[in-house]
Order: C-alpha cells, then structure tokens, then sequence
C-alpha cells in the first residue's frame, strides 16, 4: 500500500521522470528519448504525433554530466503550435517552461530514482498485461480517461463506450499531484465502489502513471498514443478533453482526432458531451435525441463539486454513491 502511495504522491519537479519512465516503457508512440531541436520541429508539423516531451536543463533528479546537446524553445512558438492558444498566461503553459526554455537531450536519471522509475513502469506493464490477458480471451476493452468523481454524465459516456466493448477500464491519467485533483486512491475507490454496485466486471478502474499537460487536442491524440501503446482497443475523446480555463473550442479536440483517425490502429469515438436533456428529462449525449428543440443543461463538475464539499445533494449523481463520498470529508482532494 505504501508503495502504491509513493508512486501518487510523485510532485511537479519529479514529472520528467514519469516521461522518461513513459519513453522506456514504449507507451509514447512516436519517441524513445526526449526530443532534440530537429525533432521537436517535426512534431510542431505534425499534430498526429501528439504532445512533445522535452527535458529542461537542471532538473534535479537527471545527472546533465554527459552528452549534453542544448537547445532553446521558443515559447511562442511552442504555444502556438503545441498547446493552439493565444492566452500566453494559460497555466499549463507556465508549467511547461517552469524551468526556462533551455532543454537538452543526453542527460539520464539519476541513479537513486531508478527504483522510482521502475515502479512507475511496473505498474504500467501490469495494465498492459492485463489488456493482454483480457483480449486473450477475446474481450474488447475500451479505455476512458477521467480524472473527476463520476456523475451520471460520466456514467453515461462509460455506458457508450460499452456498446463498442465487453470492457471498459476507467483509466486516469495520473501524474503529479496538482491541488484540486481528487485524490487518486480515492477515485480508485469511488470507483470500485460504482462498479461493485452497478457494473460487474464490465467495468474495471486501472490508471496509467503518466503526465497531464492539459494541451487540449494535441493532448487527446496523446492520450490515445499512449492507450493504443498500452493494446486498448477503443478510446473516448468527448466535449473540451484534456483542456483547462476554458481555452479550447469544446469540439477542438474531437474535431482533430477524426482529422487524423487513419493515423491510429486504435479506434476512436468522439462526442459532443453528456448533458441532462429538459426535454425528454434524462441524461443524453449531444445529438442523441430524436425530438425537435429538445433543451440540453450542461452537468456542471464545478458544482458537483460544491456540492459534495457542502454536503447536499447533486441531482446528476447517484444518491449512494454521494453517501459513499461523505465518509471522506474534506479528505477527497488535495
Ligand atoms: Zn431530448
């Protein structure tokens, strides 16, 4: 248990380790080793390769002794042509060249974090294995990326996904702690809470340690890199996936995984988002009605949220579930 806490608890200064664990492990599809300049370019012509992982100069846990190959970034240039905004304070943008747009290639982990990269990778190659055995016996699996508790919106993605596959593996992306974010043991069980419930062994919740750069669509073709590496063989990219501070178009991403859906030998489903349709008085996905002028009312997560902090109800998740959660009090985000 301790073990498993160690690898949740990893901060912001450890993140290049997870990549370069990532890389090692063969879940980024398009490297093996942070990019150098030439490369980086290649990546800024091609969206379908997804997000670029690059090493800043001085992080503390790589050793820079050997080999090094400096390079500067230009962060405009970055930003326009990785993360596709104009905001130049968006946050995961900071974060990104929190260490200065100096990068290199040619340093490696320092030798004490090896057991640390290991394990990241362990748990990993245990999904894989897992996806594996599963497809053995001729299952398909579908993986659906979430890193909120789950309201009936969410609920009813899981439950489209279900239609293209025997088993769906609610797969978090889980990387450094970020304030806010729901604690990632206690998603994992509000989630088995969920599936013990209501979904049997259809449903199976299993992260993949790996790190969120909230870059909205080239993100989303990164997260289904990375599950297409992991042998999935279904992924959901819905309504603002992997964005932050209201930046994207809500259809950004879907729109650019169909743009280069040939591009992958995963299979992806996109969709407009899970609303509470007025007018037929139920969940929907967008489109999914088959009346005229139905009336569609956005779940809102923030006050979900809220609510739960507050202790009343939120009429788009399950009651129970809700009466599960209050036994964590205040202890369900960091
Ligand atoms: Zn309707």
């Amino acid at each position: 248990m301790q073990k498993y806490n160690e690898i949740n608890q990893i901060d912001n200064t450890k993140r290049y380790l997870i990549d370069y664990a990532n890389m090692k492990c063969g879940l980024i599809k398009y490297q093996s080793d942070f990019l150098d300049e030439k490369n980086l370019e290649a990546f800024y012509k091609r969206p379908e390769f997804g997000f670029p992982l690059i090493l800043p100069e001085g992080i503390a846990c790589f050793d820079y002794k050997k080999n090094k190959n400096k390079f500067s970034v230009n962060k405009n240039r970055f930003r326009e042509k990785i993360f596709f905004i104009r905001k130049k304070k968006y946050k995961p943008l900071l974060n990104f060249f929190n260490y200065g747009n100096n990068f290199c290639t040619g340093p490696v982990p320092k030798k004490k974090f090896n057991k640390l990269i290991k394990k990241i990778n362990e748990e990993n190659i245990k999904l894989k294995n897992l996806i594996l055995k599963l497809k053995k016996k001729n299952k398909i699996i579908g993986a659906f990326q979430t890193r909120n508790i789950p309201h009936k919106g969410h609920e009813k993605i899981i439950q489209l996904l279900l239609k293209y596959c025997d088993i769906v593996i609610v797969n978090p992306v889980i990387g450094p702690k970020k304030r806010g974010d729901v604690k990632p043991e206690i998603l994992k069980k509000i989630y088995n809470f969920l599936i013990r419930k209501y979904y049997g062994k259809n449903v199976i919740y299993r992260p993949v340690y790996a790190n969120m750069h909230y870059a909205g669509p080239r993100e989303a073709i990164h997260h289904a890199l990375i599950r297409e590496s992991l042998g999935f063989d279904y992924f959901v990219v819905g309504r603002d996936h992997a964005g932050s501070e209201d930046v994207y178009e809500f259809n950004a991403a879907t729109k650019m995984v169909n743009k280069f859906k040939k591009n992958f030998s995963i299979n992806i489903i996109t969709h407009g988002g899970s609303f509470f349709c007025k007018t037929c008085n139920k969940i929907v996905i967008k489109n999914e009605c088959n009346k005229f002028n139905c009336k569609l009312e956005n779940i809102s997560g923030s006050r979900f949220r809220k609510s739960i902090l507050n202790k009343v109800y939120f009429e788009h998740a399950r009651k129970n579930l809700q009466n599960f959660l209050r036994k964590f009090e205040r202890n369900l985000f960091y």
